[in-house]
């Protein structure tokens, strides 16, 4: 089956076949990759491994740190302002989706979390043009989220916030296409879409913005502390940490994230094309220049026969394409390890089922 979920991992068969393999014996370390030691010898050449392919893969420089934590994506939103904002300092939010609604409420208890700008008022189905941002100058960051992943908005260029650091929640699109990190202070990924399975969070940190105070915290939830552990101030995700690597080096073979932009864009345009072309049988609501190719979220004209298209489509062996409950209709995500295929398969059971019941 195709599966189109966009959680809580999406991973090639190729990884989860060495994962597989691992699973009972790692090389010849006499025990299953779950279980060796993640302070010996076979651990720490996988984990450092994963970095140096990560930052590889993503052209990261070495004036930024890259961490590898636990607690998703939402630890990272809660964590930001404790590590890199003063008590009662501004940060900027750009909130396009729901995502930066959640990223705006973890980091509401302890700093001045300002609303810089939100498309809400249009049901999410645009971005906050940079015209409108009201970035305040002493903010410790400015927010945004790449890729909304249920609302289907992607920033194809992300703007430019002046002197105030960037900081980026990229779970949702990370990998997909080139990347300039040096535009950013801090890029975040929960690794479950792009890079891995779920449970393991990267970090990439502007070696600078790890000097600032931050707020009282406990070490565990510090930054710099976790840079100098190498991310295992405890005992971190392994196993995740393991196919993380196997995803990254995965997508090195696979051509890097150039060839990735070019397999993403035409996925999307072929998916968009069958939404715009079925004469309103199908549509997908979002402003054009801000659709996403991750996620692409679609209502059927008659939402009747929504319970119908899900049962006709796993039949067909498309799966996990169930729109999210805060929008209903159906969502197909399209990361990486979606094969053109599956979206061939997708457009071509759309148009059957519209026929059967247009
Ligand atoms: N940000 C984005 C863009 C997401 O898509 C998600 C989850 O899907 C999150 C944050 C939250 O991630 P986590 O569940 O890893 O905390």
């Amino acid at each position: 089956a195709y599966n189109f979920s966009p959680g809580p991992a999406m991973l090639p068969e190729p990884v989860l076949r060495q994962a597989q393999a691992t699973l009972l014996e790692y090389a010849d370390a006499g025990a299953s990759i779950l279980e060796i030691s993640h302070r010996g010898p076979e651990f720490l050449a996988v984990a450092r491994q994963a970095e140096a392919d990560l930052r590889t893969l993503l052209a990261i420089p070495d004036d930024y740190a890259v961490l590898f934590t636990a607690g998703g994506a939402t630890t990272v939103q809660a964590l930001l302002p404790l590590n890199f904002a003063a008590p009662g300092q501004p940060c900027d939010y750009v909130i396009s989706g729901h995502w930066g609604k959640t990223a705006l409420k973890q980091a509401a208890p302890c700093v001045d979390a300002r609303i810089a700008a939100s498309s809400e008022d249009g049901g999410f189905r645009d971005l906050p043009p940079r015209a409108q941002w009201r970035l305040s100058p002493e903010a410790a960051y400015v927010h945004v989220t790449a890729n909304e992943t249920i609302h289907g908005v992607e920033w194809r260029a992300i703007p430019e916030a002046g002197e105030v650091p960037l900081v980026a929640d990229f779970s949702s699109s990370i990998a997909s296409e080139p990347l300039d990190v040096t535009r950013f202070g801090v890029i975040y990924a929960g690794a479950q879409k792009n890079l891995g399975p779920v449970g393991i969070t990267v970090v990439i940190v502007r070696r600078d913005l790890l000097e600032r105070a931050g707020q009282a915290r406990a070490p565990i939830l510090d930054y710099r502390a976790q840079l100098a552990a190498e991310s295992m101030l405890n005992t971190p995700p392994s196993w995740n940490w393991y196919v993380l690597g196997l995803t990254v080096r995965w997508m090195l073979d696979e051509g890097g994230v150039a060839e990735f932009a070019r397999r993403n864009a035409r996925k999307a345009a072929l998916l968009y094309a069958a939404i715009d072309g079925s004469g309103g049988f199908y549509r997908n609501e979002v402003a054009p220049a801000a659709r996403s190719r991750m996620n692409v979220p679609f209502f059927l004209h008659d939402p009747a026969l929504d319970a119908l298209f899900l049962a006709e489509a796993k039949q067909a062996g498309l799966i996990g394409l169930k729109g999210h409950r805060v929008l209903g209709g159906m969502r197909a995500s399209l990361y990486n390890a979606m094969p053109e295929a599956g979206v061939q398969a997708l457009v071509e059971f759309m148009r059957e089922f519209q026929v059967r019941h247009g």
